[in-house]
């Protein structure tokens, strides 16, 4: 080949082709295809369903792993269900398929409509920390479903009022840790103002690093809708997690510590109460491309917009979170390598621990390992709390982790990932996100905790609670 000359057929790379299987759609094989989705061609009228084929499988699968094939009655009642939704597009399609599939109007056939009982829905509504409210624009949603919505205030979980309504027991005061100590041991005194958003506010804004800001309303989030399940007393709790959502949780979950728990990503049954909660996301295997067809070809709306993050406004200022680096980064691969992003939720589906759970953690409920705090009280890393010119003829003050104590305290007690939260080091503060800055009077080292947490019961106060059922001696 000389330079100036232009280059032949047999000079160039050969182009690799759009669709790896033609133009015709794979289902059909007869009309032009619409989409491609992970390198296979639909059609239009063939896509639906497939979408929807694939929602109802995943379900079941959840549902009632052992179900009888198509078109045989289920072994099992029915169901109830809640299903936890955000506003954002993903809960749309939730209720638009949980209504297609399950309703006289949508067109579920009857044998397979019986797969699921009454659906109620759920909305977690954080406007009080400055975000949009959606709950006018998520009420008309479901009334044009036909199903009830129950909105939860973010605040509820620091509401003494909402633990006897979700039927949590309410003969405990509130519990507060002490922030100084990496072992948070429980703080005796509680007084101070016990107003459910100021305590929200004092508990966020008490973590030490921004990222643990959005972890944490996550991990609220979901207590905040398990509960509400067990008080509507149902046993499912379904929410729209799609394919990019799921791997970006899953990565940041290894990032957070959270590997022991790796697999409750994608499944879970959370002990909640007296009662087992199935966690189900029937939508994880959706990529955004799917997701946005069907929003596109049902004519949807989102209550949220398409790219409204609900916890947006506790973005730290000019700071980065783990959680914000691996949306970035999923979501730009999402875009490009779309099976990439698959094989994160195909490979972490693989992962189980190596031993059994030691007990549950009792912040986040679920399973944790064995001295999950164990080991961080062992290591190097610690603050000293005078600047080091000063202490340089004072003695070392001593570190912040003290020695392992029996005393009763909330560090062994939680996993390591909400421990890591609660307790790293080197962060600026969650006091340097906006909305979080005012103090509403408690002190920095005061960490009021949500109404799920409890004290473990010394002998006397076991005594107290169970007195009246005890038999006199003799
Ligand atoms: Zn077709
Ligand atoms: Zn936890």
């Amino acid at each position: 080949m000389s330079c100036d000359a232009p280059p032949s057929k047999e000079d160039l790379m050969p182009r690799k082709s759009r669709y790896d299987r033609g133009q015709t759609c794979i289902k059909c094989k007869s009309r032009r295809g619409n989409l491609v989705i992970k390198h296979a061609v639909y059609c239009s009228s063939c896509l639906p369903a497939m979408l929807v084929r694939k929602f109802r499988r995943a379900l079941s699968s959840s549902l009632d792993p052992a179900a009888p094939s198509r078109g045989t009655p289920s072994r099992i009642l029915p169901p109830d269900v809640v299903l936890g939704l955000s506003g954002g597009p993903s809960s749309s399609v939730l209720l638009d398929l949980v209504w297609k599939c399950f309703s006289v109007e949508g067109s579920g056939r009857k044998d397979e409509r019986r797969q699921v009982g009454k659906v109620r829905a759920v909305h977690v509504d954080w406007s009080s920390l400055g975000g949009r409210c959606l709950v006018e624009p998520l009420k008309e949603l479901c009334e044009r479903y036909g199903i009830e919505l129950e909105v939860v205030k973010g605040e509820d979980a620091f509401d003494p009022a909402w633990r006897t309504a979700v039927g949590l027991d309410n003969s405990i005061t509130e519990i507060r840790v002490d922030m100084s100590s990496g072992r948070l041991p429980f703080l005796s005194s509680q007084a101070g103002p016990s107003d459910p958003l100021t305590n929200l506010r004092a508990h966020l804004r008490s973590l030490p690093t921004p990222t643990s800001v959005p972890a944490t309303m996550h991990t609220l989030t979901r207590l905040l809708l398990l509960h509400t399940t067990t008080k509507v007393r149902c046993s499912v709790l379904v929410i729209g997690t799609s394919l990019p959502r799921l791997s970006i949780h899953l990565l940041e979950t290894v990032a957070y510590g959270g590997g022991f728990a790796l697999g409750t990503e994608r499944e879970e049954i959370v002990s909640v109460g007296n009662a087992d909660i199935k966690l189900v996301r029937p939508l994880r295997d959706w990529s955004l491309k799917e997701l946005g067809w069907w929003l596109y070809s049902r004519q949807l709306s989102v209550p949220r917009g398409l790219d409204g993050k609900p916890t947006q406004e506790l973005a730290p200022a000019g700071g980065k979170t783990i959680g914000k680096l691996t949306e970035d980064f999923v979501l730009g691969l999402e875009r490009d390598y779309p099976s990439t992003v698959s094989t994160i939720s195909k490979t972490a589906a693989k992962v189980v621990p190596s031993e059994a759970a030691a007990y549950r953690c009792v912040y986040c409920l679920r399973p944790a390992q064995r001295d999950a705090s164990r080991w961080k009280a062992g290591t190097a890393i610690l603050s000293l709390s005078t600047p080091i010119a000063s202490s340089l003829s004072a003695p070392l003050p001593p570190p912040k982790t003290a020695p392992l104590l029996t005393e009763d305290n909330l560090a062994e007690r939680l996993c390591y990932s909400c421990h890591t939260h609660f307790t790293a080091r080197g962060g600026t503060g969650a006091g340097k996100i906006r909305v979080l800055e005012e103090s509403g009077g408690f002190p920095e080292t005061t960490m009021p905790l949500p109404v799920w947490v409890q004290r473990k019961l010394g002998e006397e106060q076991m005594k107290e609670r169970i007195g009246e059922f005890l038999l006199e001696d003799e």
